[in-house]
């Protein structure tokens, strides 16, 4: 069936080319509409071929069905823009002539690939053309013409002299002088580079057999360059030799090339001569007077007829003059063939499930489980015909990868290919085999694919594994939604560098989305910025050359000095350009950049380089570089050695260093800190590109329009769970994925219970601050939060608080001094005062205020007690500045215990406050001493407390807080002399409104600066 259409095809590119090589005249036109009218009959054809009018209508027709027909429509679309750029730039680099059958083909191919029922011919692949180089021995229209000038012969072996007059006559180059200027002097800066390369042109000359010259015009463009290169070697040789001081020439003087002139000169006038023995040379295309192909007739079993096919692609890859007649061969057997209707051969394609999984046509169904979904993959569907598995094959046949392009490549890439064209004959089945496949291996050969690529996956060490939730083997240095950011293994080509990674398990960067590429260039901006924040220059490059190996795609990134990143697009464009340097069918350099500039912008690289090819490619700036397409894969160096070895040259790294290309360990990376420090302001510009979630945990009740304002930098997102239970669950379900920063109230520990160790491992791994509203932050576990990975920034609302909080610890203070619960309490009995009456209070004046804790609170509260003239001393681990103190005594702590008549605790909950105040330090108190607490309640043993109150060491007690609230110890409510208010530290309108106004500052500097304003004081250094 396959071979049905492909036979069909090819009869028509063979009238097609016949009614195309009749035609002499108006070339030029014809060569820039042929794709017009490729696929039409030839009566049609030559119809079409005699009226302009009727081209255009013709191809506007041709437009509207495909638009019509093709469901696919903008993808065809743009690939038949890239095509067509593509035959067009070769338009210009070479010889135009109509004798390029397969140059041909591919310029139309892609109008006939309106859908499965009509598909291409397998040689329909612009992948197969003939290298340049043997192009150029092709008799050349502009040479016939230029009989006048300077005829080069066709078989002229020094090929430089076509290169020497190209664009001038042998006469003038003569004429022209030695001697020109150029922008360099030897030894400059780029003299390191100008040396590789002409050690390159040595090196390929001398492993390739080719002359020195021809490489050197390959790579120099022209001989003189190379001359004054060989000028410059020669001076850098003797100031080596002589010393420093030495300086033989500043510039070439271009005696080297003059020299190759009046080598060239006397060579040429001896050669003139043969003009005339030009050798009738076969025009391709012609239609060839031979006799009609006899023995075709007899029935070829499949074997045969690939051997046939083959052979006859090669005489056409080789524009032999055989061609035609095999062709025509090939045509006859293969429609006997069809009319056979043998089922049993059919063409695999690209089978990869990846590919299948996007079609809606069902060879596969994808895995439904959280992991199938994030990682796309797909199982087998069992429901799926043989009939619809060859549709898809049909339908992805002629794009790249195709098996067209195998054949061809197949032939192309072996070895006798240039000198042995009987031996395809021992060989057709052989190379074809990749083609013919059994039904039965189709169906195989997909799901062995996907059985790879789960184990590819399963050993990942960029992918993050769901199941056994393990995170990847390379450390998350910064994650964005989509993407992350990790570090190179070692040893690292360049200090600093990093790596940009899909999420998503990806084989090439070309694989991925609009979003993830919208991340990718996020991270490339960003890192940009950070590196020349550091004084350096940075370049991106891509090693996808290895698509069988189906690796996890990366970015690498790599700083370099500015004095190199200039020069890094020489070094790379001259290491492409030695590399895969055996057999070439297609450009070696693919200039992305020039493509960005020339409209295609941030697109570049992704319209230019095809997925199904494997590539190198390397940025210079963030829309383009250069690429690469690798012609063999087990050629090219293995590993990430190809960009080492350029890289490791430019920088003079040691060979080892070079060549070692480490794994990434679990053991912890010593680079990750110092590296997530210099990138950590720039991380958020990451998030805020790529819209973060804010998650609000409790009630705004009075900052809601400031809350609401976050808007325009952060999505906003509450939980739904009801309890810790159902929270959990939340994030397990990977709902608030995506979440960077939460916002959380006292209250909200409803909700999630205490935010503790269980609780952090498994919030998204987005999430990366924790804006606390309020002062002490003990439901908060700050070590949990800082040795996930990556760690959680936790920040509170330190002095929004102090007055409000302040002022309650006055109140307390005053009101346990004067007795005054006792008398209220009984006023409220309707006793007045109560009988017996209150025991008599004490002034505040003259008193000792000891704080034990001396904060922003504490601070606050020294003030306000001076105005009501008590004396203040405190404690605290490191002593105050004078100007933090202002006045107030620092004491140790047992001096606080022993000399205070008030003691007032303004200290945070913590492991090593619980209990500071406990039975031994009420033993170290003065007798009727006073004690206010509204730090936290655990910071006293209540009972302890309660015992002192009881035995009367302890004056009274004025507290806002309590060690399990709301339950209070039985023992403080009993206690007439014990002041209690239900933690109303911060119950004011105006406090509580700036306490949420700060918070969610907070959260807006978190998103917008990727810092907090008040990180707590335990994580100040992380
Ligand atoms: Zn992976």
């Amino acid at each position: 069936m396959t071979l049905e259409d492909f036979e069909k095809s090819l009869a028509e590119s063979h009238e097609q080319k016949e009614s195309e090589g009749s035609k002499d005249k108006d070339r030029s036109r014809h060569h820039r509409h042929r794709h017009h009218h490729r696929h039409r009959s030839s009566s049609r054809s030559r119809e079409t071929r005699h009226g302009r009018d009727r081209h255009h209508e013709d191809s506007d027709r041709h437009r509207q069905k495909r638009s019509r027909r093709d469901d696919n429509g903008e993808d065809e679309e743009s690939r038949h823009k890239r095509r067509h750029r593509h035959d067009s730039s070769h338009d210009r680099d070479r010889p135009k002539t109509e004798a390029d059958p397969v140059a041909s083909n591919s310029n139309e191919s892609h109008l006939k690939r309106d859908s499965w029922m009509e598909a291409p011919s397998s040689i329909d692949i612009d992948y197969v053309q003939r290298p340049e180089r043997r192009l150029q021995e092709q008799p050349q229209a502009k040479m016939l013409e230029s009989d006048l000038t300077t005829k080069i012969h066709q078989r002229e072996i020094n090929d430089h002299l076509r290169d020497l007059r190209d664009g001038k006559v042998a006469e003038e180059i003569e004429t022209t002088t030695a001697q020109h200027d150029v922008n360099y002097t030897f030894g400059d800066t780029g003299s390191q580079w100008r040396m590789t390369k002409l050690k390159a042109v040595y090196r390929e000359a001398k492993n390739s057999g080719r002359k020195v010259d021809e490489v050197a015009i390959e790579r120099f463009g022209d001989l003189r360059s190379f001359d004054d290169a060989r000028e410059e070697e020669v001076e850098l040789d003797r100031r080596d030799t002589y010393g420093e001081s030495y300086v033989g020439k500043i510039k070439p003087s271009g005696e080297l090339f003059q020299e190759r002139k009046l080598e060239q000169g006397s060579r040429r006038s001896s050669r003139q001569e043969d003009k005339d023995i030009e050798p009738n040379v076969q025009e391709q295309g012609k239609s060839m007077e031979i006799e009609p192909p006899t023995g075709t007739t007899q029935l070829l079993d499949a074997t045969a007829l690939n051997r046939l096919r083959a052979k006859m692609m090669k005489a056409k890859l080789k524009g032999s003059a055989e061609a035609t007649e095999l062709e025509e061969q090939y045509n006859a057997a293969a429609a006997l063939m069809a009319n056979r209707k043998e089922g049993d051969v059919v063409v695999l394609g690209v089978m990869e499930n990846r590919m299948l999984a996007g079609s809606s046509r069902g060879e596969v169904k994808p895995v439904e489980n959280r992991r199938g979904r994030e990682r796309g993959q797909v199982q087998e569907n069992d429901d799926m015909s043989i009939e619809d598995m060859l549709r898809e094959e049909r339908r992805s046949r002629g794009q790249a990868g195709g098996e067209g392009m195998r054949l061809a490549e197949r032939i192309a890439k072996d070895a006798k290919f240039d000198n042995d064209l009987e031996y395809m004959d021992d060989n057709a089945a052989k190379l074809a085999k990749r083609v013919q496949k059994s039904e039965l291996n189709l169906k195989n050969t997909a799901i062995s694919e996907f059985h790879k690529m789960n184990r590819v996956l399963d050993n990942c060490p960029l992918c993050h594994h769901e199941d056994t939730s393990t995170p990847p083997v390379a450390p998350v240095v910064s994650l964005a939604t989509r993407t992350y950011l990790t570090l190179p293994t070692e040893p690292e080509i360049s200090d600093g560098s990093s790596t940009i990674v899909p999420i998503q398990h990806r084989t090439n960067l070309l694989e991925c989305d609009d979003d993830e590429w919208e991340e990718i260039r996020n991270f490339m901006k960003s890192l940009t910025r950070m590196y020349h924040d550091q004084g350096r220059d940075v370049i991106f490059y891509e090693n996808a050359a290895h698509p069988d190996r189906k690796r996890h795609a990366s970015l690498e990134v790599v700083p370099l000095p500015y004095s190199l990143g200039e020069t890094s697009p020489a070094f790379f464009k001259e290491a492409i350009l030695s590399a895969d340097s055996e057999w070439t069918q297609h450009r070696k350099l693919i200039d992305t950049l020039a493509k960005s500039r020339q409209g295609l912008g941030k697109l570049a690289f992704r319209r230019t380089l095809v997925k199904e090819m494997p590539y190198f490619h390397v940025w210079f700036e963030l829309d383009g570089g250069l690429g690469h397409v690798v012609e063999d894969s087990r050629r090219w160096p293995r590993g990430d050695l190809f960009a080492r070895e350029i890289l490791g040259g430019m920088l003079d790294l040691e060979p080892d260093v070079i060549k070692r290309q480490g794994k990434w360990s679990r053991s912890g990376d010593r680079r990750v800190e110092p590296f997530r420090k210099r990138w950590r302001n720039f991380h958020i510009q990451i998030c805020t590109m790529t819209r973060p979630k804010a998650l609000l945990l409790g009630n705004i009740d009075h900052a809601g329009k400031t809350w609401e304002a976050l808007s325009n930098v952060a999505e906003l997102v509450t939980t739904q769970a009801a309890n810790r239970t159902e929270f959990i669950q939340e994030c397990k379900a990977g709902k608030l994925d995506g979440v960077v920063v939460a916002y959380r109230t006292f209250g909200s520990f409803g909700i999630t219970g205490q935010f503790d160790e269980e609780l952090v491992s498994v919030l998204p791994k987005s999430m990366l601050f924790l804006a606390h509203c309020g002062a002490g932050y003990d439901q908060v576990d700050v070590h949990a939060c800082s040795q996930r990975n990556p760690p959680i920034r936790v920040s509170n609302v330190p002095t929004a608080v102090d007055d409000a909080t302040a002022d309650v610890n006055m109140f307390l203070i005053i009101g346990a001094l004067r007795n005054f619960n006792a008398g209220m309490h009984a006023l409220r009995e309707g006793k007045w005062r109560g009988v017996p009456a209150p025991r008599l209070g004490h002034d505040p004046e003259g008193k000792v205020l000891g704080i034990l804790g001396m904060g922003g609170i504490g601070r606050n509260l020294k003030r306000k007690a001076e105005a009501f003239g008590m004396k203040v001393i405190y404690h605290n681990r490191r002593k105050l500045s004078e100007a933090l103190a202002a006045g107030a005594e620092y004491v140790s702590f047992d001096e606080l215990l022993a000399t205070s008549d008030v003691i007032s605790l303004n200290l945070p909950l913590n492991a090593h406050t619980r209990h500071i105040i406990g039975k031994p330090e009420f033993e170290k108190m003065k007798d009727d001493v006073v004690v206010v607490n509204t730090a936290r309640g655990a910071v006293i043993d209540e009972a302890a407390l309660v015992d002192a109150l009881d035995s009367g060491k302890v004056y009274s007690a004025g507290l806002d807080v309590f060690e399990e609230e709301p339950k209070i110890h039985p023992g403080l409510t009993r206690n007439p002399n014990v002041l209690l208010v239900p933690h109303m530290g911060t119950w004011s309108v105006e406090t509580q409104t700036s306490m949420e106004e700060w918070a969610i500052a907070n959260v807006r500097q978190a998103v917008e600066q990727g810092t907090l304003k008040s990180i707590v004081p335990e994580q100040v250094d992380l």
